[in-house]
Protein backbone atom coordinates (compact mmCIF):
# COMPACT_ATOMS: atom_id res chain seq x y z
CA UNK A 1 0.00 0.00 0.00
CA UNK A 2 1.69 3.55 -1.32
CA UNK A 3 0.69 6.31 1.20
CA UNK A 4 0.69 9.84 0.02
CA UNK A 5 1.03 13.08 1.39
CA UNK A 6 -2.51 13.97 1.93
CA UNK A 7 -2.96 10.32 3.43
CA UNK A 8 -0.41 10.48 6.05
CA UNK A 9 -2.07 14.36 7.02
CA UNK A 10 -5.40 12.40 7.61
CA UNK A 11 -3.53 9.70 9.89
CA UNK A 12 -1.69 12.33 11.72
CA UNK A 13 -4.66 14.52 11.91
CA UNK A 14 -6.94 11.98 13.55
CA UNK A 15 -4.47 10.42 15.79
CA UNK A 16 -3.55 14.24 17.08
CA UNK A 17 -7.22 14.42 17.58
CA UNK A 18 -7.43 10.60 19.57
CA UNK A 19 -4.78 11.78 21.37
CA UNK A 20 -5.48 15.61 23.00
CA UNK A 21 -9.18 14.56 23.21
CA UNK A 22 -10.56 12.83 26.33
CA UNK A 23 -11.67 9.61 25.37
CA UNK A 24 -15.01 9.67 26.86
CA UNK A 25 -17.72 7.74 26.45
CA UNK A 26 -19.83 9.62 24.75
CA UNK A 27 -23.27 7.54 26.06
CA UNK A 28 -22.04 7.49 30.01
CA UNK A 29 -24.51 5.91 31.70
CA UNK A 30 -26.08 8.30 34.37
CA UNK A 31 -24.52 5.33 36.90
CA UNK A 32 -20.98 5.52 37.28
CA UNK A 33 -18.76 2.02 37.71
CA UNK A 34 -17.89 1.79 41.16
CA UNK A 35 -14.23 -0.18 41.54
CA UNK A 36 -13.03 -1.09 44.70
CA UNK A 37 -9.27 -0.88 44.75
CA UNK A 38 -7.68 -4.12 46.11
CA UNK A 39 -3.97 -3.11 47.39
CA UNK A 40 -3.09 0.58 47.96
CA UNK A 41 0.58 0.61 46.66
CA UNK A 42 2.44 2.45 43.83
CA UNK A 43 0.04 1.42 40.94
CA UNK A 44 -3.14 2.11 42.59
CA UNK A 45 -1.69 5.72 43.06
CA UNK A 46 -1.54 5.96 39.83
CA UNK A 47 -5.15 4.19 38.44
CA UNK A 48 -7.28 5.92 41.10
CA UNK A 49 -6.31 9.20 39.89
CA UNK A 50 -6.94 8.26 36.50
CA UNK A 51 -10.47 6.93 37.35
CA UNK A 52 -11.18 10.24 38.45
CA UNK A 53 -10.52 11.94 34.39
CA UNK A 54 -13.87 9.35 33.49
CA UNK A 55 -16.98 10.51 32.97
CA UNK A 56 -18.11 6.35 33.82
CA UNK A 57 -16.22 5.26 36.37
CA UNK A 58 -15.27 5.93 40.23
CA UNK A 59 -13.91 4.48 43.37
CA UNK A 60 -16.47 2.95 45.29
CA UNK A 61 -14.39 0.86 48.07
CA UNK A 62 -10.88 0.08 49.08
CA UNK A 63 -9.27 -2.97 49.97
CA UNK A 64 -6.11 -2.73 52.54
CA UNK A 65 -4.22 -4.36 55.11
CA UNK A 66 -3.31 -0.66 56.08
CA UNK A 67 -6.17 1.09 58.55
CA UNK A 68 -4.66 4.10 58.55
CA UNK A 69 -3.35 4.22 54.83
CA UNK A 70 -6.88 3.08 54.00
CA UNK A 71 -8.80 5.76 56.37
CA UNK A 72 -6.58 8.89 53.99
CA UNK A 73 -7.42 6.78 50.71
CA UNK A 74 -11.14 6.76 51.52
CA UNK A 75 -11.21 10.75 52.17
CA UNK A 76 -9.23 11.75 49.73
CA UNK A 77 -11.98 9.36 47.31
CA UNK A 78 -15.09 9.90 49.29
CA UNK A 79 -15.37 6.20 49.86
CA UNK A 80 -16.91 5.65 53.19
CA UNK A 81 -15.65 3.66 56.45
CA UNK A 82 -17.85 1.13 55.44
CA UNK A 83 -16.85 0.64 52.03
CA UNK A 84 -13.15 -0.26 53.70
CA UNK A 85 -12.40 -4.05 53.79
CA UNK A 86 -9.01 -5.56 54.36
CA UNK A 87 -8.20 -8.97 53.01
CA UNK A 88 -10.20 -11.40 55.88
CA UNK A 89 -13.20 -9.26 55.73
CA UNK A 90 -12.78 -9.26 51.36
CA UNK A 91 -15.61 -11.49 50.75
CA UNK A 92 -17.95 -9.43 51.91
CA UNK A 93 -18.08 -7.28 49.31
CA UNK A 94 -20.36 -9.38 47.64
CA UNK A 95 -23.22 -7.58 49.78
CA UNK A 96 -22.03 -3.91 48.67
CA UNK A 97 -24.38 -2.34 45.84
CA UNK A 98 -21.54 0.06 45.29
CA UNK A 99 -19.10 -1.79 44.07
CA UNK A 100 -19.86 -3.17 40.26
CA UNK A 101 -16.04 -3.88 39.96
CA UNK A 102 -12.32 -4.80 41.75
CA UNK A 103 -8.99 -3.34 40.82
CA UNK A 104 -6.55 -6.20 41.47
CA UNK A 105 -3.24 -4.16 42.27
CA UNK A 106 -0.75 -7.00 44.39
CA UNK A 107 1.77 -8.29 44.31
CA UNK A 108 1.70 -10.63 40.71
CA UNK A 109 1.21 -14.23 42.92
CA UNK A 110 -1.91 -12.72 44.68
CA UNK A 111 -4.40 -11.85 41.40
CA UNK A 112 -5.43 -14.85 41.06
CA UNK A 113 -6.71 -15.25 44.78
CA UNK A 114 -8.16 -12.19 44.34
CA UNK A 115 -9.65 -12.64 40.92
CA UNK A 116 -11.66 -15.65 42.16
CA UNK A 117 -12.83 -14.29 45.55
CA UNK A 118 -13.48 -11.22 43.63
CA UNK A 119 -15.46 -13.19 40.74
CA UNK A 120 -17.33 -15.41 43.33
CA UNK A 121 -18.79 -12.05 45.15
CA UNK A 122 -20.48 -11.32 41.75
CA UNK A 123 -17.92 -8.28 40.59
CA UNK A 124 -16.17 -7.74 37.40
CA UNK A 125 -12.21 -8.05 37.48
CA UNK A 126 -9.46 -5.56 36.14
CA UNK A 127 -6.35 -7.51 37.34
CA UNK A 128 -2.97 -5.67 36.67
CA UNK A 129 -0.77 -7.49 34.81
CA UNK A 130 1.13 -9.61 35.02
CA UNK A 131 -2.02 -11.97 35.05
CA UNK A 132 -0.52 -13.85 37.68
CA UNK A 133 2.16 -16.16 37.71
CA UNK A 134 1.08 -19.52 36.02
CA UNK A 135 -0.52 -20.73 33.15
CA UNK A 136 -2.93 -22.95 35.73
CA UNK A 137 -3.41 -20.01 37.38
CA UNK A 138 -4.76 -17.53 34.38
CA UNK A 139 -6.94 -20.59 33.75
CA UNK A 140 -8.82 -20.69 36.72
CA UNK A 141 -8.93 -17.18 36.64
CA UNK A 142 -10.85 -17.06 33.30
CA UNK A 143 -13.05 -20.32 34.34
CA UNK A 144 -13.91 -19.00 37.62
CA UNK A 145 -14.84 -15.24 35.74
CA UNK A 146 -16.59 -17.02 33.37
CA UNK A 147 -18.81 -19.50 35.81
CA UNK A 148 -19.86 -16.53 37.64
CA UNK A 149 -20.40 -14.57 34.48
CA UNK A 150 -18.55 -11.16 35.32
CA UNK A 151 -15.73 -9.73 33.14
CA UNK A 152 -12.59 -9.80 33.29
CA UNK A 153 -9.99 -7.97 31.88
CA UNK A 154 -5.89 -7.24 32.01
CA UNK A 155 -4.56 -3.81 32.83
CA UNK A 156 -2.49 -3.89 29.79
CA UNK A 157 -2.73 0.23 29.52
CA UNK A 158 -0.53 0.40 26.34
CA UNK A 159 -3.38 -0.49 24.61
CA UNK A 160 -5.21 2.25 25.40
CA UNK A 161 -2.45 4.67 24.80
CA UNK A 162 -2.14 7.00 22.24
CA UNK A 163 1.19 6.91 20.69
CA UNK A 164 1.48 2.74 21.48
CA UNK A 165 -1.85 3.14 19.12
CA UNK A 166 -0.15 5.75 16.80
CA UNK A 167 2.42 3.31 16.20
CA UNK A 168 0.50 -0.04 15.49
CA UNK A 169 -2.28 2.55 12.97
CA UNK A 170 0.81 3.70 11.15
CA UNK A 171 2.44 -0.26 10.64
CA UNK A 172 -1.39 -1.49 10.06
CA UNK A 173 -1.57 1.55 7.33
CA UNK A 174 1.44 -0.11 5.37
CA UNK A 175 3.51 3.21 5.69
CA UNK A 176 6.76 1.24 7.15
CA UNK A 177 6.16 -1.66 4.35
CA UNK A 178 6.65 -5.35 5.12
CA UNK A 179 7.68 -5.47 9.22
CA UNK A 180 11.42 -7.48 9.11
CA UNK A 181 12.36 -7.00 12.63
CA UNK A 182 11.54 -5.99 16.39
CA UNK A 183 13.92 -4.93 18.87
CA UNK A 184 12.12 -3.41 22.24
CA UNK A 185 13.40 -3.49 25.84
CA UNK A 186 12.35 -2.49 29.79
CA UNK A 187 14.63 -2.80 32.48
CA UNK A 188 15.30 -0.61 35.98
CA UNK A 189 17.92 -1.64 38.86
CA UNK A 190 16.19 -2.76 41.76
CA UNK A 191 16.49 -2.41 45.20
CA UNK A 192 17.05 -4.88 47.35
CA UNK A 193 14.28 -5.95 49.81
CA UNK A 194 11.38 -5.26 47.24
CA UNK A 195 8.79 -8.21 46.72
CA UNK A 196 9.63 -8.15 43.47
CA UNK A 197 12.89 -10.41 44.16
CA UNK A 198 10.66 -13.20 46.35
CA UNK A 199 9.87 -15.60 43.81
CA UNK A 200 6.66 -16.65 45.75
CA UNK A 201 5.14 -13.32 45.30
CA UNK A 202 6.53 -12.10 41.96
CA UNK A 203 6.73 -15.38 40.05
CA UNK A 204 10.03 -14.85 38.48
CA UNK A 205 12.26 -11.76 37.31
CA UNK A 206 12.24 -8.72 35.34
CA UNK A 207 10.20 -10.68 32.50
CA UNK A 208 7.26 -10.65 34.42
CA UNK A 209 7.51 -7.27 35.37
CA UNK A 210 8.44 -4.98 32.63
CA UNK A 211 9.77 -7.40 29.91
CA UNK A 212 5.92 -8.41 29.61
CA UNK A 213 5.85 -5.02 28.02
CA UNK A 214 8.39 -5.22 25.25
CA UNK A 215 6.57 -9.17 24.44
CA UNK A 216 3.03 -7.68 24.33
CA UNK A 217 4.30 -4.92 22.53
CA UNK A 218 5.65 -7.24 19.91
CA UNK A 219 2.54 -8.72 19.68
CA UNK A 220 0.40 -5.94 19.29
CA UNK A 221 2.27 -4.32 17.13
CA UNK A 222 2.50 -7.13 14.46
CA UNK A 223 -1.16 -8.38 15.50
CA UNK A 224 0.85 -12.12 15.11
CA UNK A 225 1.32 -15.13 17.73
CA UNK A 226 5.20 -15.95 18.13
CA UNK A 227 5.12 -19.32 17.06
CA UNK A 228 9.37 -20.04 17.93
CA UNK A 229 11.15 -18.91 21.37
CA UNK A 230 14.23 -19.01 22.30
CA UNK A 231 16.18 -17.24 25.62
CA UNK A 232 19.01 -17.01 28.05
CA UNK A 233 19.23 -15.43 31.13
CA UNK A 234 21.84 -14.62 33.38
CA UNK A 235 22.60 -13.10 36.45
CA UNK A 236 25.78 -10.68 36.80
CA UNK A 237 25.75 -8.86 39.98
CA UNK A 238 26.65 -11.10 42.61
CA UNK A 239 24.68 -8.71 45.65
CA UNK A 240 22.28 -10.94 47.34
CA UNK A 241 19.47 -9.48 45.05
CA UNK A 242 19.10 -12.35 42.94
CA UNK A 243 18.80 -15.29 44.97
CA UNK A 244 15.71 -16.06 43.75
CA UNK A 245 15.02 -14.29 40.76
CA UNK A 246 17.18 -13.68 37.12
CA UNK A 247 18.84 -10.24 36.61
CA UNK A 248 18.58 -10.34 33.32
CA UNK A 249 17.02 -12.37 30.06
CA UNK A 250 17.07 -11.90 26.07
CA UNK A 251 14.75 -13.57 24.35
CA UNK A 252 13.54 -13.37 20.41
CA UNK A 253 10.74 -14.70 19.08
CA UNK A 254 9.91 -15.94 15.37
CA UNK A 255 6.69 -14.90 13.86
CA UNK A 256 4.58 -16.82 11.54
CA UNK A 257 4.83 -13.58 8.51
CA UNK A 258 8.68 -14.23 9.20
CA UNK A 259 9.21 -10.89 11.80
CA UNK A 260 11.97 -11.60 14.16
CA UNK A 261 11.39 -9.91 17.42
CA UNK A 262 14.65 -9.34 19.76
CA UNK A 263 13.94 -8.38 23.48
CA UNK A 264 15.66 -7.55 26.72
CA UNK A 265 14.58 -7.11 30.12
CA UNK A 266 16.88 -6.69 33.21
CA UNK A 267 16.44 -5.57 37.13
CA UNK A 268 20.77 -4.32 36.50
CA UNK A 269 19.91 -1.32 34.38
CA UNK A 270 17.67 1.37 33.97
CA UNK A 271 16.64 0.95 31.08
CA UNK A 272 13.96 3.00 29.14
CA UNK A 273 11.27 0.70 27.64
CA UNK A 274 11.12 0.95 24.06
CA UNK A 275 10.26 -0.56 20.54
CA UNK A 276 11.87 -0.44 17.14
CA UNK A 277 9.95 -1.63 14.33
CA UNK A 278 12.10 -2.07 10.81
CA UNK A 279 10.21 -2.30 7.88
CA UNK A 280 10.88 -2.62 4.13
CA UNK A 281 10.06 1.25 3.53
CA UNK A 282 11.19 2.61 6.94
CA UNK A 283 10.99 2.43 10.55
CA UNK A 284 8.76 3.48 13.61
CA UNK A 285 9.84 3.63 17.19
CA UNK A 286 8.13 4.34 20.43
CA UNK A 287 11.06 5.64 23.25
CA UNK A 288 10.21 5.63 25.68
CA UNK A 289 7.16 3.69 24.67
CA UNK A 290 6.35 2.34 28.16
CA UNK A 291 6.35 5.07 30.80
CA UNK A 292 3.23 6.85 32.23
CA UNK A 293 4.13 10.35 30.34
CA UNK A 294 6.80 11.74 28.36
CA UNK A 295 6.39 9.17 25.97
CA UNK A 296 7.65 9.80 22.06
CA UNK A 297 7.07 8.48 18.66
CA UNK A 298 9.69 8.98 15.45
CA UNK A 299 9.14 6.98 12.22
CA UNK A 300 10.57 7.35 8.80
CA UNK A 301 7.86 6.53 7.20
CA UNK A 302 9.63 5.75 3.28
CA UNK A 303 11.81 9.11 3.42
CA UNK A 304 9.55 11.20 5.34
CA UNK A 305 10.28 11.69 9.24
CA UNK A 306 8.21 12.25 11.55
CA UNK A 307 8.71 13.46 14.68
CA UNK A 308 5.96 13.30 17.70
CA UNK A 309 6.46 13.51 21.42
CA UNK A 310 3.21 12.75 23.48
CA UNK A 311 3.33 16.14 25.59
CA UNK A 312 -0.15 14.16 27.83
CA UNK A 313 0.76 14.00 31.44
CA UNK A 314 -0.18 10.68 33.89
CA UNK A 315 -2.15 9.59 34.36
CA UNK A 316 -3.35 10.17 31.23
CA UNK A 317 -3.15 6.07 30.54
CA UNK A 318 -5.38 5.18 33.37
CA UNK A 319 -8.51 7.10 32.40
CA UNK A 320 -9.23 5.12 29.15
CA UNK A 321 -8.26 1.77 30.79
CA UNK A 322 -11.16 2.09 33.17
CA UNK A 323 -13.18 4.15 30.84
CA UNK A 324 -13.22 1.23 28.27
CA UNK A 325 -13.56 -1.71 31.05
CA UNK A 326 -16.53 0.34 32.58
CA UNK A 327 -17.87 0.98 29.05
CA UNK A 328 -17.46 -3.10 28.73
CA UNK A 329 -19.50 -3.38 31.65
CA UNK A 330 -22.22 -0.77 31.11
CA UNK A 331 -23.04 -2.57 27.99
CA UNK A 332 -22.06 -6.16 27.88
CA UNK A 333 -19.07 -6.23 25.66
CA UNK A 334 -15.95 -7.98 26.12
CA UNK A 335 -12.68 -6.19 27.07
CA UNK A 336 -10.05 -4.86 24.50
CA UNK A 337 -7.75 -7.27 26.66
CA UNK A 338 -9.28 -10.07 28.03
CA UNK A 339 -8.29 -12.74 30.68
CA UNK A 340 -7.38 -14.72 27.13
CA UNK A 341 -4.84 -12.03 26.23
CA UNK A 342 -3.33 -12.58 29.41
CA UNK A 343 -3.07 -15.99 29.13
CA UNK A 344 -0.88 -16.15 26.05
CA UNK A 345 1.65 -13.88 27.66
CA UNK A 346 1.88 -16.31 30.61
CA UNK A 347 1.96 -19.33 27.83
CA UNK A 348 5.01 -17.40 25.96
CA UNK A 349 6.85 -16.01 29.61
CA UNK A 350 6.37 -20.13 30.32
CA UNK A 351 8.27 -20.98 26.76
CA UNK A 352 10.75 -18.10 27.21
CA UNK A 353 11.82 -19.33 30.95
CA UNK A 354 11.51 -23.13 29.66
CA UNK A 355 14.43 -22.14 26.62
CA UNK A 356 16.31 -20.23 29.22
CA UNK A 357 16.43 -22.92 31.63
CA UNK A 358 14.71 -21.24 34.45
CA UNK A 359 12.58 -23.55 36.53
CA UNK A 360 9.02 -22.52 36.94
P1 LIG B 1 3.45 -2.08 45.56
O1 LIG B 1 4.40 -2.87 46.38
O2 LIG B 1 3.68 -0.62 45.45
O3 LIG B 1 1.95 -2.31 46.07
C1 LIG B 1 1.47 -3.59 46.40
C2 LIG B 1 0.32 -3.46 47.37
O4 LIG B 1 -0.06 -4.76 47.78
C3 LIG B 1 0.68 -2.67 48.65
O5 LIG B 1 -0.38 -1.81 48.97
C4 LIG B 1 0.85 -3.75 49.70
O6 LIG B 1 0.52 -3.30 51.00
C5 LIG B 1 -0.16 -4.80 49.22
N1 LIG B 1 0.15 -6.15 49.68
C6 LIG B 1 -0.75 -7.01 50.19
N2 LIG B 1 -0.15 -8.16 50.56
C7 LIG B 1 1.14 -8.03 50.29
C8 LIG B 1 2.28 -8.87 50.45
N3 LIG B 1 2.16 -10.11 50.96
N4 LIG B 1 3.49 -8.40 50.09
C9 LIG B 1 3.63 -7.18 49.56
N5 LIG B 1 2.58 -6.32 49.36
C10 LIG B 1 1.36 -6.74 49.74
O7 LIG B 1 3.45 -2.76 44.12
P2 LIG B 1 3.02 -2.09 42.73
O8 LIG B 1 4.23 -1.57 42.06
O9 LIG B 1 1.86 -1.20 42.92
O10 LIG B 1 2.60 -3.41 41.91
C11 LIG B 1 1.36 -4.04 42.15
C12 LIG B 1 0.92 -4.78 40.88
O11 LIG B 1 0.74 -3.83 39.84
C13 LIG B 1 1.96 -5.78 40.36
O12 LIG B 1 1.32 -6.89 39.83
C14 LIG B 1 2.67 -5.02 39.25
O13 LIG B 1 3.17 -5.85 38.22
C15 LIG B 1 1.56 -4.15 38.72
N6 LIG B 1 2.06 -2.88 38.17
C16 LIG B 1 1.53 -2.44 37.02
C17 LIG B 1 1.99 -1.27 36.46
C18 LIG B 1 1.38 -0.72 35.21
O14 LIG B 1 1.88 0.26 34.69
N7 LIG B 1 0.30 -1.30 34.73
C19 LIG B 1 3.00 -0.54 37.09
C20 LIG B 1 3.50 -1.00 38.31
C21 LIG B 1 3.01 -2.18 38.84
Amino acid sequence: MTLTRRDFGKIGALSLAARFVPTLDAQASARKTGYAIIGLGRIAGHFMPGVQLTTNSSVTALVSGHPDKAARIAAQYGVPASSIYNYDNFDEIAHNPTVDAVYVALPNSMHAEYTIRAAKAGKHVLCEKPMCTSVADAERMIAACKAANVKLMIAYRCHYEPTNLRAVELIRSGAIGQVQAIESAFGFSIAPGEWRLDKKLAGGGPLYDVGIYCLNACRYLTSEEPENIAAFASVIDKDGRFKEVEENVGWTMRFPSGIVASCNTTYGSNLTGFFRVHGSKGWVQAQPAFNYDGLALAADLNGKMIDEPNPAKDPYQFAPQAEHFSHCIQNNLEPKTPGEEGLRDMRYIAEIYRSAGIAA
